[in-house]
């Protein structure tokens, strides 16, 4: 693997704007990054000026299939991405095989309810857990194929989601077995249960009755994480427009959590399969989930956390995230300074996974 460094280049390190200088990588992680980061004798050098280098950015909220959805990713400077359900778990197991293209963490087959939307998904027989004292055989058997974290999907009360015994008791036996768990939960009663019954990340926020200030702070008092894909919000109030539902309470529902100090990763819910209700192209649209955080009132440098440390750091990617020594060399190269113009993201120059250029 050869040497390459970065030079002349704005730095943002995952966490801040770390002034203009060189990255240099080796062995497929960083090696050196600052202002005062010499250049190795026979590095292959890359002129990285007018430029920022980003650590590859992280999508938290995705669904995929096939080695297609990972390179639409990665062609989009997506390096790592959070699978919040796919089936079967043998194709998930064949996705995570992939090399040398995004990585992926993933929930594997979800945990619903009898009769809400997802449902009709066609998903196997045993995403459907009706019983609390059949959570702890339903969590191994997840574990079993591989998932990273435990779904749930959680409805508002009467929608024909799992119950809250069914959820606590998910939560209960995941967290037995050092598992996390990421609650599905897009109508406020939904994001109360989910929250109530210890869900340790809620993702989706509610498009009807917004998450309220009190609600946001309790989230901060029990230690949870949200993932708002505000992109799906968007899509679906302006395809459905269902009377009460609007992008405008996702969003107000996105800055009372930040208000209140939950923090937020950057996800979209993309996915591109036939026979669901939406499209929404991967790779592409966590540019634009990027902007929505913006629009939402996020200053640019926080989105770009939302989308690279924060991620890592709060799903146990203690590898990548970050531009510093000994973190992987995922990295995102593009033109001008997305830390004050968040569009800059798609202007993407150079993508490398591992250290190797991802030819795009
Ligand atoms: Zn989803």
């Amino acid at each position: 693997m050869s040497t390459i460094a970065i030079t002349g280049v704005r730095i943002f390190d995952g966490e801040r704007s770390a002034g203009t200088g060189t990255v240099v990588v080796d062995g497929g992680t960083v090696v050196a990054a600052g202002p005062g980061a010499a250049v190795p004798a026979g590095a292959e050098v890359v002129d990285g000026a007018g430029g920022t280098v980003l650590p590859g950015l992280i999508d938290a909220h995705v669904h995929l299939t096939t080695r297609r959805h990972l390179d639409a990713l990665a062609a989009h400077g997506v390096t790592t991405a959070f699978d919040m359900a796919s089936w079967p778990a043998s194709t998930t197991a064949a996705l995570r095989a992939e090399t040398g293209t995004a990585d992926l963490l993933s929930a594997g087959v979800p945990v619903i309810g009898p009769a809400g939307p997802h449902s009709r998904f066609g998903m196997p027989e045993y995403a459907v857990v009706t019983d609390p004292d059949a959570a702890a055989e339903g969590v191994a058997r997840r574990i079993a194929d591989g998932s990273d974290y435990l779904k749930v999907v959680v409805e508002a009360p009467g929608r024909g989601g799992p119950s809250p015994e069914v959820v606590a008791a998910v939560v209960r036996e995941a967290h037995a077995l050092g598992r996390r768990v990421v609650a599905h939960a897009s109508h406020h009663d939904a994001f109360v249960l989910a929250h109530e019954a210890g869900a340790d990340v809620l993702t989706h926020v509610p498009t009807g009755t917004p998450v309220g200030a009190d609600l946001a702070a309790a989230m901060t008092a029990g230690g949870r994480l949200a993932i708002p894909t505000l992109t799906v919000a968007e899509v679906l109030t302006a395809a459905r427009a269902a009377p009460g539902e609007t992008y405008g309470a996702a969003r107000d529902s996105v800055r009372a959590m930040r208000e209140a100090g939950v923090p937020v990763l950057a996800g979209t819910d993309s996915v591109e399969q036939p026979g669901l209700p939406f499209s929404i192209p991967l790779g592409a649209s966590l540019h634009h989930e990027l902007e929505l955080l913006v629009g939402a009132g996020y200053p640019p440098v926080d989105a770009l956390v939302a989308a690279t440390s924060l991620p890592a750091a709060r799903f146990g990617l203690t590898d990548r995230g970050r531009i510093a020594p000994g973190r992987r060399a995922d990295l995102l190269l593009v033109d001008g300074d997305p830390a004050t113009d968040i569009t800059a993201t798609r202007a993407i120059r150079a993508v490398w996974i591992a250290g190797e250029p991802y030819r795009r």
